[in-house]
C-alpha cells in the first residue's frame, strides 16, 4: 500500500473528516482490521488565515512547500492539499516534491463530468469564488461551466465557512442561508453542486437539496485511497 501524506490542519475540522474517510474506505475495499498509510502535518491554521488575509500568497506557498518537502522526507508516495482554496498555491507545492499532488479540483471536475452534470454551482470561499484558478481549471480542464453566487450570497458562504464552521460550529440556520443560494441557483440553471470548501459537508450534503451534490472533501479521500491502493495512477507517478 502506498503512503498518502496529508498537508491538514486548515482546517483541522475538515481533516479530521479526512482522516476518517480514508481509513473506512480502505476498510471496506480491503476488510478486517487494514487502515490507510498516512502521514499527517497539520499546521496551525490561525498563521495560514493571516497570510490569506494579508494577500502573502508568497509566504503562504513557501509555507506549504515546506510542509509537502517534509511529507516526502518522511516517506509519502503522494500529497494533499486538504483545502480546496490552498490550491491556489498548487503549482508551488508541486514544484517543490518528486511525488505527485493529488488535485483537489481535478478529482472533482472529474467528478461533476462523469456524472454527466455542466453547470455546478460552486460553493467555497470567497478566494475559490472569485479568483481564477480553481473556475478556470474546471473550465479548461473539465470542460464545464461552473456557477458562483452574487455577491452578497458569496460573502454568507464565506463568512459561515471561516466563523462558523472552521471553529466546529454547525447551525441550523447557516444550513438554510446555504440552500436559499442553491434554490437560487438551481433558478438561475445551476444543474449540480460542488461543495467546495472542505468543512462544507459539516454543513450540507446530498439529503438537504434536490441537485447532484459533489463533496470535494470526500471525493479527494477518495482519490487518495485509490491512488494508495494502485487503483489510480497519477501521470507523474507513471513518469517517475
Ligand atoms: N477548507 C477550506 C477550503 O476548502 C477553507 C480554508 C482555507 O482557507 O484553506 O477552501
Amino acid at each position: 500500500m502506498r503512503t498518502i501524506g496529508l498537508m491538514g490542519g486548515m482546517s483541522w475540522e475538515s481533516t479530521a473528516v479526512y482522516y476518517r474517510r480514508i481509513n473506512e474506505n480502505v476498510r471496506d475495499q480491503l476488510g478486517g482490521l487494514h487502515s490507510a498509510e498516512v502521514i499527517l502535518h497539520s499546521v496551525n491554521f490561525e498563521s495560514i488565515v493571516a497570510l490569506q488575509q494579508a494577500g502573502d500568497w508568497d509566504r503562504a506557498g513557501a509555507r506549504l512547500a515546506q510542509v509537502a518537502r517534509h511529507l516526502e522526507a518522511a516517506g509519502a508516495d503522494c500529497v494533499l492539499i486538504c483545502t480546496n482554496t490552498m490550491h491556489k498555491l498548487a503549482d508551488i507545492v508541486q514544484e517543490a516534491i518528486s511525488i505527485p499532488l493529488l488535485h483537489i479540483t481535478d478529482m472533482t471536475g472529474a467528478a461533476v463530468k462523469t456524472a454527466g452534470c455542466r453547470r455546478p454551482l460552486l460553493l467555497a470561499t470567497r478566494y475559490t469564488m472569485e479568483q481564477d484558478f480553481y473556475l478556470s481549471r474546471m473550465r479548461e480542464a473539465h470542460g464545464l461551466e461552473p456557477m458562483v453566487p452574487h455577491e452578497a450570497d458569496r460573502i454568507a458562504v464565506h463568512d459561515i465557512i471561516f466563523g462558523e464552521l472552521c471553529r466546529g460550529v454547525v447551525q441550523h440556520s447557516s444550513r438554510q442561508r446555504y440552500l436559499e443560494v442553491i434554490a437560487t441557483a438551481k433558478a438561475a440553471g445551476a444543474d449540480s453542486v460542488i461543495l467546495g470548501c472542505t468543512e462544507i459537508g459539516l454543513l450540507l450534503d446530498a439529503d438537504h437539496f434536490d441537485l447532484p451534490a459533489f463533496d470535494s472533501t470526500l471525493i479527494h479521500a477518495d482519490a487518495a485511497v485509490a491512488f494508495a491502493l494502485g487503483k489510480y495512477d497519477h501521470p507523474q507517478s507513471r513518469a517517475a
